[in-house]
């Protein structure tokens, strides 16, 4: 069976690659990306999604379409939206069964794309991945375990490494995902929330093949804030529990006070103590205050309804329609045309 076989319109399987700042690496992804798919033996797509990158990124995916058009499909958008929406941009155009997600980095190797394809075709909707060997810096590795921890203590999700992007879907949680319309989210914990029948497979990782991470300290803060927030209102009701422990704390205090204060008459000794229970008693406030912010945040991002991204130029082919390149990003001019069609959309939702 070769690609070919297969109507362009809905091949088994999709994969979807995120694609920021990634040009360093992007020939070594195409030169063991393709070879693994194609030893698949099934029908594939590979949409890249260009998530604004500002190096040659778009122009080596534009020109990667014109070598494989029929297997390959490339979105632009048209700013830098985060991973997970890059993802997200993907599923929408995705037509596959089997909807396989990837970082463009080769940290997740495309060899292990078949294990995956294998599990869902055993019938599983879901399959995750416990990364063996995670090769990452110590400190991402003790801060992702620390938050894996929490996430399994505050929501119903039960995964093993919730890290790895390498991970299958079916179709039905695809559409499901894109029904949601969510802003700010985390695609394996929202796919987990819709999965019937998951399982975990071990996949190999490897060191970034070029470049750096794209994540920053504080993108990973926010991330794992969209983790905890996005899935579960526990820390809302921890809320609560912490202003009852304090109040009884105060009032026990108060009551020590008082039966000093006839013990002993006035003292002003403690000042200091007094001191460092109101400054860590406002830490709570403040964080409280932060907390409810991040809620209040994501429900005021959700009410403005405003496009969660868009969508520069999708290039495609569509088969038999006319080439219709029209008002392409400077960045793909130089490619030659081939039996293409370039769409565009203004709305990514
Ligand atoms: N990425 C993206 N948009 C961003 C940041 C990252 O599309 O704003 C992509 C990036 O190109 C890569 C994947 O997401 O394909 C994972 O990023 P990275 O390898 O930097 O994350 P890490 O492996 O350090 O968690
Ligand atoms: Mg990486």
């Amino acid at each position: 069976m070769s690609p070919t076989d297969f109507p362009a319109r809905s091949p088994e399987v999709s994969i979807i690659i995120p694609v920021y700042n990634e040009a360093e690496g992007l020939a070594a992804l195409f030169e063991r990306l393709y070879p693994a798919l194609d030893a698949l033996g099934t029908s594939y797509e590979v949409i890249f999604i260009n998530d604004g990158s500002r190096d040659k990124s778009a122009a080596l995916l534009a020109q990667q379409f014109h070598v494989r058009p029929d297997t390959t499909r490339v979105i632009l958008l048209n700013g830098n939206y985060g991973q997970h929406m890059a993802i997200l941009a993907g599923f929408e155009q995705s037509r596959g069964e089997i909807v396989v997600t990837l970082d463009a980095d080769l940290q997740n190797p495309p060899e292990e794309i078949g294990k995956l394809v294998q599990k869902m075709r055993e019938g599983y909707d879901y399959v995750g991945t416990i990364r063996q060997q995670r090769q990452d810096s110590l400190w991402r590795k003790k801060a992702s375990r620390a938050m894996n921890r929490l996430r399994e203590r505050i929501t119903k999700i039960k995964m093993t490494d919730q890290g790895c992007m390498l991970r299958a879907y079916s179709r039905h949680i695809i559409d499901t995902i894109n029904r949601c319309g969510e802003i700010n989210t985390f695609i394996p914990a929202l796919a987990y929330t819709f999965a019937q029948n998951p399982i975990e497979v071990d996949v190999a990782h490897e060191e970034r093949f070029a470049g750096e991470s794209k994540y920053s300290l504080y993108s990973l803060i926010r991330l794992n804030f969209d983790l905890v927030t996005g899935f579960s209102v526990v820390p809302l009701q921890w809320l609560s529990f912490i202003g009852v422990i304090l109040s009884v704390g105060s009032a026990g205090l108060f009551l020590l006070l008082l039966i000093r204060r006839f013990m002993f008459g006035a003292e002003v000794q403690g000042v200091f103590t007094l001191f460092a229970i109101t400054f860590f008693m406002l830490g709570v406030i403040i964080f409280a205050l932060g907390l409810l912010g991040e809620y209040i945040g994501r429900i005021y991002q959700q009410v403005r309804a405003r496009p969660r991204y868009l969508v520069q130029t999708i290039l495609e082919q569509r088969d038999g329609l006319p080439i219709a390149a029209q008002q392409a990003p400077d960045v793909i001019q130089p490619v030659q045309p081939v039996a293409a069609v370039v769409s565009r959309e203004d709305n990514g939702r």
